[in-house]
């Protein structure tokens, strides 16, 4: 067999941005994913009966204030001026999110100005310390105080992780902001937009380079293809953008993964919710959100006006066969995570990457801000 230069396993957007760094640098690399296409979780494609692009693992929004990943980003597509704004239903009524100055009042039944919003806050919240908050629930409660916790947090934290409050990390909570304007843009970062012809041309693009060989419905575990583990490793430079506990057949334990199901339906209207997602913050609905989206391209004229494609998503614990999407981060896993970081350092010449080799949340912008760094300082000159 004429091997590669490399080898990386999953084309997700980690192990794409390796590959393309590899190629243009002249190693000869193979790339082998498990599925039949490439773009790992960011991939889309378009619903057959209407042309709507769907996201096929989940609705995928790019933002960075990294301006070194936005202009590499941007070498392989333009993106639209999209800025993302999302609501939430509770007790049959809508308020905006990230929980602002409109939700405040909203909610309050208030003409609060941002002073004394931030007073109110503060008085509710006088319960945790937001600086030494442990859980998702102390941070929650800390920067929101208790009754909006309970009725924005709490119930969609519960559908959405199945595990209580008091022992997700703080973490989680801390990507949600709490602004005293009334400012309803999701995100903070100074770029934001959507790829103009899609993702998955842009991942396409990202692997189309004389030197980078694509094989789809190639797994790494499967001893009857040639670039499988146990011939592989040890025998040149591998990156590895899998699950972190199935390299080591769960040696030091399962890590324990949050899966989604996506129940998809054309409808025949041309607008469903007015808006690209709605929360549902009850217990009583049994999904977490609703995606339409034909709002996430408004400049595509082309999409019909008589029927739209929406996405209902719910969320629950992966078990063995299905796709572990969020780590769930237990005290338990991260026990785990310790054992599998030094196993990690005693498997010379592979490279754990990404947001399942690496067990942890990881957005776009972060998994190509980190495949660009792990290229600079640990491949390239060890490849060279
Ligand atoms: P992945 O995209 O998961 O790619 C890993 C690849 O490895 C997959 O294609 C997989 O099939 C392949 N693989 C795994 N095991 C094997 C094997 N044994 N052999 C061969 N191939 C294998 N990011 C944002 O910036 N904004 C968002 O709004 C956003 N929303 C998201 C919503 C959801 C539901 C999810 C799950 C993720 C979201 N992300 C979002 C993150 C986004 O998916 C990134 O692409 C991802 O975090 C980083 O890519 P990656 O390459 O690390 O992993
Ligand atoms: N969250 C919530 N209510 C909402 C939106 C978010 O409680 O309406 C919490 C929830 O715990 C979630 C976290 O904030 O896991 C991060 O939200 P985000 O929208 O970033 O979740 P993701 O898009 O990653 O699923």
């Amino acid at each position: 067999m004429n091997s590669p230069d490399l080898l990386v396993v999953g084309s997700g957007f980690f192990g794409l941005t390796i590959a393309e760094q590899a190629a243009a640098a002249g190693l000869r690399v193979t790339v082998i994913e498990r599925r039949s296409h490439v773009g790992g979780n960011a991939y889309s494609e378009p619903e057959p009966s209407t042309g709507i692009e769907v996201h096929r693992y989940g609705a995928h929004l790019f933002h960075t204030s990294n301006e070194k990943v936005w202009a590499y980003a941007n070498r392989f597509t333009a993106f639209t001026p999209y800025v993302h704004r999302v609501y939430t239903t509770h007790n049959g009524e809508v308020f905006p999110l990230p929980i602002n100055l409109g939700t405040i009042n909203q909610f309050f039944r208030a003409a609060h100005s941002p002073a004394s919003a931030r007073d109110l806050i503060a008085e509710l919240a006088s319960e945790f310390d937001a600086a030494t908050a442990q859980s998702l629930e102390e941070k929650g409660v800390a920067l929101i105080g208790r009754p909006l916790y309970e009725a924005f947090i709490a119930g969609y934290t519960a559908k959405q992780w199945q595990t209580p409050a008091s022992e997700l990390p703080a973490s989680v909570i801390s990507r949600l902001p709490v602004r005293y304007t009334y400012d309803n843009r999701y995100f903070n970062d100074t770029h934001e937009g959507l790829p103009v012809d899609g993702y998955t041309a842009w991942l396409e693009r990202m692997a189309d380079h004389p030197n980078i060989e694509v094989r789809l419905d190639t797994d790494f575990f499967d001893e009857s293809q040639p670039l499988n583990k146990r011939a592989v490793v040890g025998q040149l430079p591998i990156v590895y953008t899998g699950p972190l506990d199935r390299y080591f057949e769960f040696e030091a334990g399962p890590l324990s993964w949050r899966t989604l199901d996506f129940e998809q339906e054309v409808l025949p209207v041309g607008d469903f919710q007015g808006t690209p997602v709605m929360n549902f913050a009850d217990l009583d609905v049994p999904y977490t959100r609703i995606h339409e989206f034909r709002h996430f391209h408004p400049e595509r004229e082309w999409y019909p006006d008589d029927r739209t494609v929406i996405v209902r998503e719910y969320s629950r614990f992966a078990d063995q066969g299905d796709e572990p999407y969020y780590p769930v981060n237990t005290p338990t896993d991260r026990q785990r995570l310790l054992a599998y970081r030094e196993l990690t350092e005693a498997e010379k010449g592979v490279v754990f990457g990404g947001r399942l080799g690496t067990y942890q949340y990881l957005d776009m912008h972060m998994a190509i801000g980190a495949a660009l760094s792990t290229w600079e300082n640990k491949l390239r000159l060890s490849t060279n």
